[in-house]
């Protein structure tokens, strides 16, 4: 490190726009198990982060989406991980959401606040590459509110290509002294570092009946979850041409009759304006066709399941804005 401290610091500052939603929290059936431990993990913190990454790296299969893009994690998506007599029930939340008025942004709000009460620890994940802003900050203050003796651990994130990781680390500190662990780490390129985050969040556990069967890693219906493939297909297809105001439903979903055919999955993608519409189609269908192909592809490797993607662009106007749209995609608002 150079030894003139702020001097030679220069961060550039490029902020993910907000993430959106998590589903409330709500208790899967619990068996009476014998010597068990299980408990819940929130994972917070800002868009862009790594929440997913993390996540992801921990349970050791592709939960959540991950794109380049923050506005993709549209639910929280809780992931388990079960190892003999222990289970971890990681919530993901979005970042908070700032400045939002519409309906959608106040329910996700909520629920990003819901989903830090009752959970056993707390890992707020930061970007070491950057100093904290006002989103890190709002982070903070929303821990501030959780009882004192949950033991919340700053996460910082990224540390592979961080320039000033003791320094952000921190400053981060800084913000919530209370933290009873502070480490450093990098999601995506050393899984050994979120191991043993893994082993010490064991090793907190209480005595408790496991959540969930413990062969089952979230517990997104096969809906939600191709509907957040498919998102994040059209996401990465239609680059920043349509920031938030698409939405995907899937409405039905066919098994197979017979042996060898494909499984049949109709889905709508929403959209707020004629305009938007065009857009996702393409000229001559090119941009459904891309989105519905790549979909289909990641859809058919992690079923292991040829399938037949129906997709169609509906025109719902202010979608965000109307509960009973919202309610069909799976929010309580
Ligand atoms: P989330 O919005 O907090 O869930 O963040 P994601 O998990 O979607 O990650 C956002 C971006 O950061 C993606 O492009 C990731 O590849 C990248 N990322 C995540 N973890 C790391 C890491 O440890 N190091 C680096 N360099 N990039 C990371
Ligand atoms: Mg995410």
């Amino acid at each position: 490190m150079e030894a003139d401290e702020n001097e030679n610091i220069s961060w550039d500052e490029e902020e993910g726009a907000e993430e959106r939603g998590a589903a409330p929290f709500e208790l899967g059936d619990q068996e009476a198990g014998a010597s068990t431990r299980s408990g819940f993990v929130a994972i917070v913190g800002k868009p862009n982060v790594g929440k997913s990454t993390l996540l992801n790296t921990m349970l050791g299969v592709k939960v959540a989406p991950i794109t380049p893009k923050p506005q993709t994690t549209r639910r929280g998506v809780r992931g388990i991980y079960t190892q003999d007599d222990r289970q971890l029930v990681f919530v993901d939340t979005p970042g908070l959401h700032r400045g939002g008025d519409t309906v959608l942004d106040q329910t996700m709000n909520r629920e990003v606040r819901d989903a830090v009460v009752d959970v056993d620890v707390v890992l707020w994940v930061v970007d070491l590459r950057r100093p904290p802003s006002d989103e890190d900050k709002d982070v903070a203050r929303l821990l501030g509110a959780l009882p004192p003796d949950t033991p919340v651990f700053i996460v910082g994130n990224k540390v592979d290509a961080a320039k000033y990781p003791d320094e952000a680390l921190s400053l981060y500190s800084e913000l919530y002294p209370r933290a009873e662990r502070v480490l450093a780490i990098s999601a995506m390129n050393d899984p050994q570092a979120v191991y043993a985050l893994r082993d010490d969040l064991f090793d907190r556990l209480k005595e408790s009946p496991f959540f969930f069967p413990p062969d089952i890693r979230s517990d997104q219906s096969r809906e939600q979850w191709a509907a957040e493939l498919i998102r994040e297909a059209a996401m990465i297809h239609l680059r920043e041409e349509l920031p938030y105001s698409v939405a995907v439903q899937v409405v039905e979903w066919q098994d197979p009759v017979e042996e060898g055919r494909p499984i049949v999955i109709t889905a709508e993608i929403w959209v707020e304006k004629p305009g938007h519409r065009r857009m996702v189609i393409g000229a001559g269908g090119a941009m459904i066709k891309e989105i519905g192909r790549s979909a289909r592809k990641q859809l058919e490797v992690f079923l292991h399941e040829r399938v037949f993607l129906e997709l169609e662009v509906v025109v719902r106007r202010d979608w965000r804005r109307d509960k009973e749209a919202l309610r069909e995609l799976g929010y309580e608002p």
